[in-house]
């Protein structure tokens, strides 16, 4: 499943933010060998090419070299690169949903502590930040129902009722926290939860629908079920299109990096100025 349009060079735009991967950049001698990594270009810099975006770089000679020489192919770092590198664009963009929805649950929690046992002064303010936090739960993930309902009603909880409603969000807090670290981190397993916590919501989520139609619950559905049938069919998660082996099949037959690591994909450049910060 491509998401990142085919003209669209997301190695470019990973190593803008995060910097090139130039290991001819580390080493004292560039010898004939390693043509393909770097290139000797006026005494005092080199043509170095990344192994991620596989642009040419025009840096200065180290001054504290890590090695003589390249290592052995084997031992050249491996970026990720095409589909690998797309899929953790997208997990992460997952991820960073997760990460807001965690912060909202987080000041729910706060909100339902502050109103029913804080101070009597900030009953009004943690009052409106209840009913804030119920608009925002509707339409940020669509099972939220039972959590909105109690936002709602606050004012009329009993102990034990109120007692509750902070369970649950804290309970969402917690499975979003954990869904949006680990998802950034690029766990499989933080995969496989997400998909069974949305999987597991999904009968709220038609219970809410049912309940009351709104775009916000139809869009937070439609949120929902995308990124579940993304990691299910994209990460082959639960043997989907062959499971976990086919999956690490398909990366490997994605990246070729004995031919990567000896051949540089793309035609050397010639001699360009020098375009690297001192
Ligand atoms: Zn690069």
């Amino acid at each position: 499943m491509r998401v990142v349009p085919q003209h669209w060079r997301v190695e470019a735009l990973w190593c803008s933010t995060s910097g090139h991967v130039t290991p001819a950049d580390q080493v004292a001698t560039l010898r004939p060998q390693d043509g393909s990594l770097g290139i000797n270009h006026k005494d005092d810099s080199r043509l170095c090419r990344c192994l991620r975006c596989d642009d040419w770089i025009n840096l200065s000679n180290p001054t504290e070299p890590e090695s003589e020489f390249l290592p052995e192919p084997d031992d050249l770092p491996t970026p990720e690169r095409g589909k690998a590198l797309e899929e953790i664009v997208v997990i992460r963009g997952i991820a960073v949903i997760r990460g807001l929805h965690c912060i909202f649950f987080s000041l729910a929690v706060i909100a339902i502590i502050i109103f029913e046992w804080g101070l009597p002064g900030l009953r009004d303010e943690a009052q409106s930040l209840v009913e804030s936090a119920g608009a925002i739960a509707d339409g940020s993930r669509p099972g939220n129902s039972l959590l909105v309902s109690g936002l709602e009603k606050i004012s009329s909880l009993d102990a034990g009722e109120a007692l509750k409603l902070l369970a649950l969000a804290l309970g969402y807090a917690i499975l979003e926290g954990i869904e949006a670290v680990y998802l950034w981190r690029g766990k499989r397993w933080a995969e496989y939860l997400t998909v069974i916590a949305v999987a597991a919501l999904l009968p709220l989520t038609v219970h809410a629908l049912i309940e009351k139609v709104t775009v916000f619950r139809i869009l937070g559905l439609a949120i929902e079920l995308a990124i579940l049938i993304y990691l299910v069919w994209t990460k082959r998660l639960f043997g989907a299109r062959g499971g976990t082996s086919a999956y690490e099949r398909e990366m490997a037959a994605d990246t070729n990096w004995e031919q990567l690591h000896r051949v540089a994909p793309i035609q050397r450049p010639t001699a360009p100025e020098s375009d690297h910060p001192d």
